[in-house]
């Protein structure tokens, strides 16, 4: 756990949230300010500031967050119709929360190129 870490607290209870998903090495929950009528932040237990903070050790970590994520996007009934996954990094990537998250974007028809 990392100190005035906000996914960190979500995680261990001190700040409320609403939880889809959680296993020893992952855990999801419904964003609070949703982008898309489904909107789910997948992220490692483990703090990891950023997806391109992952080691070497961390491929399986990598792995079971898209594959934990492949099986709540089907829980939640976009795996039919398609969904979008994103993985904002840094600042110009637009990441304000310094804990690795993944996010499930779906229900609208997505459009591209991405703001
Ligand atoms: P980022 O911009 O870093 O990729 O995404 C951070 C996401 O975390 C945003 O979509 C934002 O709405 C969400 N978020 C920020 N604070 C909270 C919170 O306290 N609870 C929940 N559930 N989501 C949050
Ligand atoms: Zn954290």
């Amino acid at each position: 756990m990392a100190e005035d870490c906000l996914f960190c607290k979500i995680i261990a209870g001190d700040i409320p949230s609403n939880k889809v998903y959680s296993d020893d090495d992952v855990y999801a929950f419904h964003d609070i300010n949703p982008a898309a009528p489904s909107h789910i932040l997948v992220i490692p237990v483990r703090h990891l500031s950023a997806v391109n903070a992952a080691a070497n050790e961390d491929e399986a970590l990598l792995g079971k967050l898209v594959l934990a994520a492949n099986k709540i996007a089907e829980q939640e009934g976009l795996a039919a119709e398609g969904f979008r996954y994103v993985i904002n990094t840094g600042d110009k990537g637009g990441q304000t929360v310094h804990h690795l998250h993944l996010h499930i974007l779906g229900g609208r028809q997505m459009n591209w190129p991405p703001g």
